[in-house]
């Protein structure tokens, strides 16, 4: 399969960037994560978000669909906004399987003067946070916590309050800063478990992600998922 240049090449010349990160396992990418990330576009000024689809994450033990049909799914929902790209980094290298060391990666790879930011929804807030050298992360990036339906941001603010003051809240100095975004009650989980029960999950992914899962057994009874 050919596909452009991984997109972090591409901006490591780039001064003054502001670059947007949104991680997540994408299995599959659904309209939530895109609203999310077009809501860190503009209420952070951002120059670009990279999704990142992740290899096998550490604190995720069921079998998720394979990186690539991932990837794929990635690249279909973002294909037509030239401000969002799909990095294979972490599908593809080993060892970079944990927030800080993606981070650390970009810090590396990207000019000194780039300015990250990682797209979480405030639920993955908590398992950032929780996994490895917390402390190292909020030192390489601001944390922008888009709220979730469901989703108390009172456990949020505990959590946070045990890793040092003065890291949680909405203005500029904050490292976690908490993004309102339009309330979609829409999951990755609710889409595998709809498909699953031959429900429709048309306009709940996009069209085109919609047509890959039609068109591939990946999420099918029997596939293991
Ligand atoms: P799963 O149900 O398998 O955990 P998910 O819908 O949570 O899937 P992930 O790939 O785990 O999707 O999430 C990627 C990122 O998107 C996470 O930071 C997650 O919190 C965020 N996110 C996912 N769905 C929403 C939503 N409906 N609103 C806000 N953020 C969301
Ligand atoms: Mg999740």
């Amino acid at each position: 399969m050919t596909h452009e240049a991984d997109p972090i090449s591409r901006l490591s010349a780039r001064r003054g960037l502001r670059l947007g990160i949104m991680g997540g396992a994408f299995d599959p990418v659904h309209i939530a994560h895109l609203v999310a990330a077009q809501e860190a576009l503009t209420q952070f000024g951002l120059d670009e978000v990279v999704f990142m689809p992740s290899g096998q994450p550490p604190h995720k033990k069921r079998r998720l669909a394979s990186p690539e049909f991932r990837y794929r799914m990635t690249v279909a929902a973002t294909a037509s906004n030239p401000r969002f790209s799909v990095s294979r980094l972490e599908i593809d290298q080993p060892g970079t399987d944990y927030t800080v060391d993606t981070l650390e990666y970009l810090k590396g790879a990207l000019q000194p003067d780039a300015v990250l930011f990682f797209i979480t929804g405030a639920d993955a807030v908590l398992d950032i946070l929780s996994w490895k050298d917390p402390q190292g992360v909020l030192a390489r990036c601001t944390l922008l916590a888009a709220t979730r339906p469901g989703f108390d941001l009172s456990r949020l603010a505990s959590v946070l309050a045990s890793l040092g003051a003065g890291v949680v809240g909405t203005g500029p100095e904050a490292k976690v800063r908490v993004m309102d975004v339009p309330g979609l009650d829409i999951s990755s989980s609710m889409i595998r478990q709809r498909i699953a029960a031959g429900l429709p999950v048309r306009y709940l992914v996009p069209d085109a992600v919609c047509d890959l899962i039609d068109s591939s057994d990946e999420y099918r009874p029997g596939s293991g998922i």
